[in-house]
């Protein structure tokens, strides 16, 4: 950044007017100028203030109606009234001064006819809308000469994202004044000349002043146009530029074997054939694993599209060729899970080196914390050794305690808890760096895998194993006795014939205040990395809940309830959640999966990947408080066998609410793709990529993933072009340094939050 940018605004604009912006979190120049305005006023059309809400910080444009004084009866002083119009409602505005005389500049200034800008907190006074003491600032005002005044009252007028520090005119008039001062050469524009000239775009100074002094609001929005394509070049080169980066270390290239081996053995195993995405993909890294490029790939698929099989020929591949392979699951039920149903379905494969073992066979090899000191003496020598060609485990298996004889192929699942740093931490493990493949049922639509998995390259199994039985979600009101009680009854009837429903809960302990252990918003970081803790983390969006609402219904409670409730009188109730020790998660899920207890009431412990095929139906409580993502999750878990799945989501959000419109969504489609972008829309701005893009530091200002698809591809196509003839950015220095200045600390911060 050139140094009139970085120059501090206490030497711009003077210690106490910096003060104020210091609040704003702007402390230099560069800070100000990127601060742009949030929307802009047609000088011409007035405010509608029939849309002010109580409460609100607003800046309204107005017109004075008439202002009078009066002495107050009751208390000393005087009180300015001033009525303003927008032509048709009106607000009051409201002065105090213990002298009436002090109220004469106002009453000066603020003659009827006159238009200003007003700003303040909306209050209520005897059921009338009023700002009291308002800041304001006058259209065409005193001091300036009539010219000036018309050409003023016809410019677009800016509001900016003010406080109570700093009304939106003084940020204005402090723009104004740093850019009356600053020369072209004083900004650097990350984006090249060529690259803008391909796209009829300003440079950035002209922007600037797009944004900042428009004299049309053609300007301004060529101004946006500009500023968006620059946030999203620069975010993909810097992604480009980490592609490149792997591109050129070096990995062990695993080539599948050509004659016999455990992957040959394993497929002509199986009992079913590979549908033809599974073959297509399955090539596709086959391909990958056999070049000394490490793989860095996204594998997307529906709940039940058989990722499963596809990652593990890939790990077959690896231990044919003598490497090893680790599978990482968000928690460690998950992991058992994994490995269990990996030695499954490898039967006799999986007995390596063990008697009965077949020719060739490995051994899978399960490492987790509640593991007892000789089974993971035990599991951590396999893992030494190379006795077990895999194994799995939570994060815990990148920590330096896990020694691998040689680690080729790493696969994570369940992405979204697995961020940049630890793929990065991968590279360390092992003399080089192991494949990556990273897998995920919740469906990401291509321009947030672009933005924010951008480094991965993706595949995706669209179909899903046929023979697969329906799956169906209806919503059910929870304050209709009725319809709860023939839920249970339906549960009752599943169970007889010899299935199972899982129960899901918002939270464990029905004292707990407020949702389960430490509520996070859709997009928090769930869980650190080599923990457990993500098994509760709830994924709803913060709304307010009404105030005297019913509080959320708690694993603990439910259980009981249902154990008393006589449509489901015998039946076994069993419970899960992350507060309970390993072995009694164990347990619960081996009583629920072999049938001795047939309900399981459960956080959302159970939303990814636990597999009972059994399972056919999915009670969600107070269904609004999830996000889709997770309840689209959560029915995953039912109908993975050949009997339909049947998903109840319970929920008293009214009919017309975000909570609502999400369930509606869900019960009106299956397909995971769809879903994904009905929750982008949904989701309020500023949630999709977490606070980092709506906190004032965000690179991304203007830059919004699902409406600005176009812009994503096209600054894409511009990044990679530009990265493969300069990889390191030598010819585009202010490229380079927007890149380490802008994205630095933050992206890491939101590509692990995403
Ligand atoms: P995912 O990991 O994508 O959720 P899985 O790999 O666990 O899916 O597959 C779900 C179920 O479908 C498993 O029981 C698996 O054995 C089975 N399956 C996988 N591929 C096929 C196939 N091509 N044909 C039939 N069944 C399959
Ligand atoms: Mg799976």
């Amino acid at each position: 950044m050139s140094a009139r940018l970085e120059e501090p605004l206490t030497k711009a604009l003077g210690a106490r007017t910096a003060g104020a912006f210091a609040k704003l979190g702007l402390e230099t120049v560069g800070d100000l100028l990127e601060h742009y305005p949030r929307r802009y006023e047609a000088p011409g059309r007035l405010t509608d203030l029939a849309t002010l809400v109580p409460g609100e910080h607003v800046t309204v444009l107005a017109r004075v109606q008439q202002a009078t004084v009066r002495r107050m009866r009751s208390r000393d002083g005087a009180l300015l009234e001033v009525r303003v119009t927008d032509g048709v409602g009106s607000l009051d505005l409201t002065f105090f001064a213990r002298k009436a005389g002090v109220l004469g500049f106002h009453e000066r200034r603020l003659v009827p006819g006159r238009t200003a800008l007003f700003t303040g907190t909306v209050g209520e006074y005897r059921g009338r809308r009023q700002l009291s003491h308002p800041d304001y600032e006058l259209l065409g005002a005193d001091g300036e000469g009539a010219d000036e005044a018309i050409e003023a009252a016809s410019r677009p007028i800016p509001i900016y994202p003010a406080g109570a520090s700093v009304a939106t005119w003084q940020i204005h008039r402090a723009v104004r004044t740093v850019l009356d001062t600053l020369a072209e050469d004083e900004v650097p524009d990350p984006v090249p000349h060529d690259v803008l000239a391909e796209r009829g775009l300003v440079p950035r100074f002209r922007a600037l002043h797009d944004l900042h002094v428009p004299t049309t609001d053609a300007e301004w929005r060529r101004g946006r146009v500009r500023v968006r394509f620059e946030e999203a070049f620069v975010l993909q080169t810097a992604l480009a530029q980490r592609r490149t980066r792997a591109e050129r270390r070096a990995a062990a290239a695993r080539p599948p074997r050509p004659g016999p081996g455990v992957l040959a053995a394993f497929d002509a195993s199986l009992p079913f054939t590979l549908t033809g995405g599974q073959r297509e993909v399955g090539a596709t890294i086959a391909a990958d694993l056999a070049r000394d490029r490490p793989m860095r790939r996204l594998l997307q698929g529906e709940v039940g599209s058989g990722k499963t099989v596809v990652a593990l020929r890939a790990m077959l591949q690896v231990v044919d060729a003598g490497g090893q392979a680790a599978l990482l699951a968000p928690t460690e039920v998950l992991a058992a899970q994994h490995a269990r149903s990996l030695a499954a379905l490898l039967g006799p494969l999986a007995e390596g080196g063990m008697l009965g073992g077949t020719e060739h066979a490995t051994r899978v090899a399960l490492l987790t914390g509640s593991l007892g000191a000789a089974a993971r003496k035990a599991a951590l020598l396999d893992a030494a050794s190379g006795a077990a060609g895999i194994v799995v485990g939570t994060h815990a298996l990148l920590g330096d305690q896990v020694q691998f004889a040689d680690l080729g192929l790493v696969v994570v699942d369940e992405q979204h808890r697995f961020g940049v740093e630890q793929r990065d931490a991968l590279r360390a493990k092992g003399s080089s760096e192991p494949h990556l493949l990273v897998m995920t049922a919740t469906p990401i639509p291509r321009t947030v895998a672009m933005t924010v998995f951008g480094d991965l390259e993706t595949s995706a199994l669209t179909e899903v194993p046929a023979g697969r039985a329906a799956r169906v979600t209806h919503v059910v009101p929870a304050s209709n006795d009725v319809w709860v009680r023939r839920t249970w009854a339906r549960v009752r009837e599943e169970v007889d014939a010899g299935r199972r429903a899982y129960v899901v809960a918002p939270r464990i302990h029905p004292d707990d205040p407020g949702a389960a252990d430490g509520p996070a918003g859709p997009t928090a970081p769930a869980g650190r990395p080599g923990t457990d803790e993500t098994d509760d983390v709830l994924d709803f969006l913060d709304e307010p809940t009404e105030g005297g609402a019913p509080p959320l219904r708690a694993v603990l409670e439910v259980a009981e309830e249902l154990r008393a409730a006589p449509e489901l009188a015998g039946v076994g109730i069993g419970v899960l959640h992350g507060q309970l020790p390993p072995a009694d998660k164990d347990r619960a899920m081996a009583a629920f999966a072999d049938g001795s207890v047939p309900v399981l009431v459960a956080t959302t412990v159970v939303e990814v990947g636990v597999d009972v095929p059994q399972a056919t139906v999915m009670v969600v409580l107070d269904a609004e408080r999830f996000g889709i993502s997770q309840l689209h999750q959560l029915r995953g878990r039912v109908g993975r066998g050949t009997d339909p799945g049947l998903c109840l989501l319970v929920s008293d959000a009214p009919p017309g609410s975000p909570g609502r419109a999400r369930l509606d969504a869900l019960a009106a489609t299956t397909d995971g793709f769809e879903l994904a972008e009905v929750d982008l829309e949904l989701r309020r701005e500023g949630d999709v990529l977490g606070a980092a893009q709506s906190g004032r530091s965000s690179s991304l200002r203007f830059l919004r993933v699902v409406q600005d698809a176009a812009v994503i591809e096209d600054a894409r196509s511009a990044a990679v072009r530009l990265v493969a003839d300069d990889p390191e950015l030598v010819g585009a220095p202010a490229l380079a340094a927007a890149i380490a200045e802008r994205l630095d600390a933050e992206r890491e911060e939101f590509l692990e939050r995403a």
